[in-house]
């Protein structure tokens, strides 16, 4: 369902914002879809809303949102199903809620291709600057085009933003595929962690967790034997390292 927003909301931020961005809020608790709503509409997003995991995916595939923030605990389908069935069609960055801090459960959704995840009871403005970075990361606009590169084992397209990995194209996240042309930027040279953090999703995180999940994941998509990983090499207590494959 689409929320209407109001005149003078339009009459704020209208002119200041005329590609504004839409995000799909999934959660069935109304208090906090409520005030969810209202907070985005606040900072110039534009808001759709879904109180079930079924109809959550048919508003993404009808209204083609620039971010889905969703909830785990939902009825219809659950927050993982919708996850998995988002990515068979879209890498649309998600960002789940969830109650607990349970790394199972992170690990569960990162796998199912989330990008982010908020623990519930955050403060608005802690989560209006999560979903800040996360649109901008959603916008096809890249101001600093990075140059194409390629390599025996990988080539990045940079006008499409996809990887072909040993031939066949890797169903990369927007997430992943700024993360692996992060480290492609300066191959052969180890990144700090924290530094892959900061240009890839932006100077309002601070959790290093996120680059190691993604890696992980990313490990996965394009490496040969994920467990003994050749192209991203791990620095231990530093960071990681595109390693250009030989012949
Ligand atoms: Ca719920």
């Amino acid at each position: 369902m689409s929320v209407p927003r109001s005149p003078e909301l339009d009459a704020i931020s209208g002119e200041n914002a005329p590609s504004r961005q839409s995000v799909l809020i999934v959660e069935d608790a109304p208090d906090l879809r409520f005030a969810l709503t209202a907070t985005l509409i606040d900072t110039g997003d534009s808001v759709s809303v879904a109180d079930r995991g079924d109809s959550a995916l048919r508003e993404s595939y009808s209204g083609q949102p620039d971010l889905v923030l969703l909830d785990l605990g939902l009825p219809g389908l659950t927050g993982l199903e919708v996850c998995d069935s988002i990515r068979t069609l879209s890498d649309v960055p998600v960002i789940i809620f969830t109650t607990t801090t349970d790394v199972a459960e992170k690990l569960d959704a990162f796998d199912r291709g989330a990008d982010d995840y908020i623990v519930k009871g955050t403060e608005m403005a802690e989560i209006v600057a999560r979903v800040g970075p996360a649109l901008r990361r959603s916008s096809s606009v890249k101001d600093d085009a990075p140059e194409p590169y390629s390599d025996p084992a990988l080539h990045l397209d940079i006008t499409s933003r996809t990887a072909t990995v040993r031939g066949c194209v890797a169903e990369l996240t927007r997430t992943e595929y700024e993360l692996l042309a992060a480290l492609v930027k300066r191959v052969g040279q180890p990144i700090p962690a924290s530094q892959l953090l900061q240009s890839v999703w932006g100077p309002e995180y601070d959790s290093e967790e996120l680059v190691k999940w993604h890696i992980g994941r990313l490990r996965k998509k394009i490496e040969e034997d994920s467990e003994i990983p050749r192209l991203i090499v791990t620095r231990r207590g530093f960071g990681y390292m595109y390693m250009r494959p030989g012949r």
